[in-house]
């Protein structure tokens, strides 16, 4: 396997931290890095950018740390480790000159919610009548005389398609570029202890007692809120899913009844995203900036806010949808939702990939190792 990651500053300052923890190893339960970093003598890049991909950003090692700023050793592995994360985004990207938009990310993600949404406006008054925008549409297909079903399918099936393959090269170049199977195949269990590890985010209970989500006491805060943002963020694509099903196969038109299965799977999806994204914009405001790579962080801010307002117009779609704020509304979201595809494989939201494949990797590792 190849190595394709080149040496930056923050490999080099990585490795030699790594060296410092090898010798220290005082961090060992905490997550499933410094068990891995223990199988290691030597750090290639690889190593470095897999151990990176496998670090949930939990701070505890840092606020653990003896050797943590000030201490001229200089210790903070989860700011090193954000640092080769984005640097492993930008690198394996697809088309790879997009990895250029991970730089200013935060200014990238805004941009692009700003001008979908208003190119989704401009062109729904273009193509129909614009009183449509801001007049009360009821009955089976209000939504589609706004914009029409075959438009909506277009844009949004076109993004949400290029988005996943795009996730799927990247994944596939870093899986690649960091020597994942190291000439061992995928079974079957270790692909079920990654799962598990990243359906229960494992890695973010700081080995039973919690995480530093914001200063050196303990708590699991975190940790709930992605699990809200992540399954709300199915429960409303479980939403979209049987919506489809409804048309194209029950011939039942939305929108539908507020009791409904896709309306209750998008109302609570939505409420757990909110919550989700929300909380954890919170907890990004407020936590000890020392073990952050704060320059990073617009892009971070930028995909939250993003899904909370995907997540917050779709409630309020539902509940101004017999008024005639109800035009507006569905064009604003559309637009958002447009931005969110296009942005998705060039944001953070590919952490999720990276990190099921570092998780994978680890759990092959494991394996691996038992069996020896
Ligand atoms: S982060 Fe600090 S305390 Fe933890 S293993 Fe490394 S050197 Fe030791
Ligand atoms: S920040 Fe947390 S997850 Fe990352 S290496 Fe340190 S203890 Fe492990």
């Amino acid at each position: 396997m190849q190595e394709t990651k080149q040496e930056t500053d923050a490999i080099r300052d990585a490795r030699r931290q790594m060296e410092v923890c090898n010798a220290c190893r005082y961090c060992e339960s905490y997550c499933a890095v410094f068990p891995a970093m223990a199988t290691r003598r030597d750090f290639t890049t690889g190593d470095l950018t897999h151990l990176a991909n496998l670090c949930h950003s939990c701070k505890g090692c840092y606020h653990a740390c003896q050797f943590a700023p000030p201490h001229p050793f200089e210790i903070n592995i989860p700011a090193t480790f954000a640092q080769i994360r984005q640097e492993s985004y930008a690198e394996h990207a697809w088309p790879p000159a997009m990895g250029r938009l991970f730089e200013r990310n935060g200014t990238v993600v805004t941009l692009a919610a700003a001008l979908l949404t208003a190119l989704v406006l401009i062109g729904t008054a273009a193509i129909q009548d614009p009183s449509v925008l801001y007049s009360p549409q009821t009955g089976p297909g209000a939504f589609y005389r706004i914009i029409p079903l075959w438009l909506m399918n277009l844009l949004a099936g076109s993004t949400f398609v290029f988005a996943l393959v795009a996730l799927a090269m990247g994944g596939i170049r870093y899986w690649r570029g960091t020597a994942g199977g190291a000439g061992r195949q995928v079974g079957l269990a270790p692909a079920r202890d990654a799962a598990v590890d990243i359906l229960t985010l494992r890695n973010l209970d700081g080995g039973g007692h919690g995480c530093n989500d914001v200063d050196d006491g303990f708590s699991k805060e975190r940790r709930w809120l992605h699990h809200a943002m992540f399954y709300g963020f199915f429960l409303c694509f479980a939403a979209t899913t049987t919506g489809a099903f409804y048309h194209h196969f029950l011939g039942w038109t939305s929108p539908h009844a507020f009791w409904s299965l896709p309306v209750q799977l998008g109302t609570w999806g939505g409420v757990l995203l909110c919550l989700g994204t929300a909380g954890l914009i919170r907890v990004k405001v407020v936590t000890d900036p020392g073990p952050v790579a704060r320059h990073l962080m617009g892009g971070e801010y930028a995909i939250l806010a993003l899904l909370f307002l995907i997540s917050a117009t779709g409630l309020l779609l539902l509940a101004v949808r017999h008024t005639g704020a109800m035009g507006l509304l569905l064009a604003i979201h559309l637009g958002l939702v447009l931005a969110f595809f296009v942005a998705l494989p060039y944001s953070k939201m590919v952490h999720g990939v990276y990190r099921s494949l570092a998780l994978l990797r680890n759990a092959m590792e494991k394996r691996a190792a038992r069996a020896a």
